[in-house]
């Protein structure tokens, strides 16, 4: 099984003129991660690196856009760590700080009754419907712009994927409606809106498991892979989207205690060399790589280890 997933670059070529850009980390962090994003001819948008990175350095951190835990998980509402014996269920949080970083969304949400879309989406198997549930309630709360994920590339919907989504929008809406938030606010929430946030959920979600005390374990790895028990939700990131595809990665993206997300290098990495991280479980055989990478990213892997037939 992918141990989490990411999104293919191939539709940047065709969006985008042929140019390189750079992102500016200096309102985020007073020491700027050692990377660029660049629009590549080959590839489309990729991460590299500005100076030598040695393995095991951490490369940068990383805070979700947006995540949501699985229900039935003993997890933090707003980081996803596990909550201990001790917490009451009215309070899913962590800790005070997770509390009030999340009372405005969470205020929301808990206005209005969710019995029908959480059994509709529950009874499915559907996940991704609660992150989206949560950026509405985010940009409700004025926490986030509806705009927020748009930097990232969407998945390609068919006229049938979207009709099945139809309800699970009716329902979300109407939770919002019937919770008397007022037109002005839910504005935003149109069908194109939701299937427009889906779309991008589908291709850059991460599904998170926490490593905890399994880390040092999981360092002697050549990749990381988790139990699937070990997932505790979804969670979407801005920067940790750009990084490209390899089954032979130079990096990987682990979970410690929660949803901050740690990017890491597996190996020595030269001073402008493409970070690449493995998007599935990079154990799995050469045919069965590229058959899930194509189903769930929609493209062709012709990194080198899928060239040599490794
Ligand atoms: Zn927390
Ligand atoms: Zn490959």
């Amino acid at each position: 099984m992918a141990v989490f997933s990411s999104f293919s670059r191939r539709l940047f070529r065709k969006q985008f003129p042929l140019f390189s850009f750079y992102f500016s980390f200096s309102t985020v962090s007073p020491s700027p991660p050692p990377i660029r994003v660049a629009l590549t001819e080959s590839v489309g948008r990729a991460v590299f690196t500005t100076r030598p990175i040695a393995a095991a350095d951490l490369i940068h951190t990383a805070s979700p856009a947006v995540c949501h835990p699985y229900s039935g998980r003993a997890s933090c509402y707003s980081c996803l760590a596990a909550l201990s014996n001790s917490q009451p269920l009215r309070a899913p949080f962590c800790s005070q700080h997770c509390h009030q970083r999340s009372k405005g969304y969470y205020d929301v949400e808990m206005k209005a009754n969710w019995v029908a879309f959480d059994d509709y989406c529950g009874s499915r198997g559907l996940k991704y419907p609660f992150l989206v549930k949560r950026l509405a309630c985010m940009v409700i709360a004025g926490d986030a712009r509806s705009d927020t994920l748009d930097i990232l590339q969407p998945a390609n919907f068919t006229p049938e994927m979207v009709s099945k989504m139809e309800e699970e929008f009716v329902l979300l809406r109407n939770a919002f409606a019937e919770a008397l938030i007022g037109d002005d606010h839910i504005a935003f929430l149109t069908k194109q809106w939701y299937i427009n946030v889906l779309a991008r959920i589908r291709i850059n979600a991460f599904r998170i498991e926490l490593v905890g005390g399994l880390y040092e374990d999981l360092l002697s790895l050549a990749v990381a892979s988790v139990e699937a028990e070990a997932a505790v939700g979804n969670a979407v990131y801005i920067l940790p989207s750009f990084y490209n595809h390899d089954c032979d990665p130079n990096a990987h993206i682990i979970w410690i205690d929660n949803a901050h997300a740690k990017l890491k290098a597996l190996r020595d990495i030269d001073e402008g060399e493409e970070l690449r991280i493995c998007y599935i479980d990079a154990s799995l055989e050469r045919d069965a790589r590229r058959e899930l990478l194509f189903q769930g990213f929609g493209f062709q892997c012709n990194c080198s280890r899928c060239l040599h037939g490794d």
